[in-house]
């Protein structure tokens, strides 16, 4: 089997994640993907995040009604998450699948700041969605860098350029780039009032 692994804060999730996890699952023909809300990002540590139970449920209902499982493993863990301990649980469970990482382009290029990343990639491969339509030659250089280390994947996409932080500052200009059950949820849940 192949196991799409899709880490992230979904502080709250939008349609840039759902078009990243659809976008690769085709291009790479996964079959699954694991959605992995972090209960506290190493690179996040300082900053004010929303509840991990409301980015779960979030998560959950973003992702609804596609081919995914939503893993309450990092958030039900606690402390901080690092992907590799995340990778290595799952294939205690699933030893068997082959491992692709799903990774936006901030994401990659930040990826050798990551935790044991060299760890990471002897046991999985890294699948790499553009956030913007001008991202694609900064992705192929530093996956020119590292492909001696790891297979590096350019998923094919048309990029959904918006940012969780951007939705947080003003949800209802960024209404669209939601789905409308995480909307619904925000506004009954007062997420994001200043
Ligand atoms: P924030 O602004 O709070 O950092 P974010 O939009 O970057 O939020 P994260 O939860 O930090 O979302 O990202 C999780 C993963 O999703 C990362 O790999 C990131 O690169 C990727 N990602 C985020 N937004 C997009 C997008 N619009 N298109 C493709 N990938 C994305
Ligand atoms: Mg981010």
């Amino acid at each position: 089997m192949k196991l799409g692994i899709f880490g992230g804060t979904f502080d709250p999730p939008h349609k840039g994640h759902i078009n990243a996890v659809v976008s690769a699952k085709e291009s790479l023909s996964l079959d699954r993907v694991v959605v992995v809300p972090a209960y506290i990002s190493p690179f996040k540590v300082k900053r004010k995040i929303t509840e991990p139970s409301h980015r779960l449920e979030m998560t959950k209902l973003a992702f609804d009604t596609l081919f995914t499982d939503i893993s309450a493993y990092e958030v039900s863990k606690g402390g901080v998450s690092y992907t590799i301990d995340t990778l290595t649980y799952f294939r205690k469970i699933y030893p068997d699948s082959a491992y692709t990482l799903i990774l936006g382009t901030d994401a990659f290029l930040g990826f050798d700041k990551w935790y044991k990343y060299r760890e990471i990639i002897e046991v999985a491969s890294l699948a790499v969605v553009s956030r913007n339509s001008d991202d694609s030659e900064k992705i192929s250089e530093r996956a020119d860098s590292i492909k001696n280390l790891c297979e590096v994947f350019t998923v094919k996409v048309n990029p959904i350029s918006v940012s969780s932080t951007q939705i947080r500052e003003n949800p209802s200009e960024y209404k669209d780039y939601l789905t409308e059950n995480v909307y619904e949820y925000i506004e009954k849940n007062g997420l994001y009032k200043k």
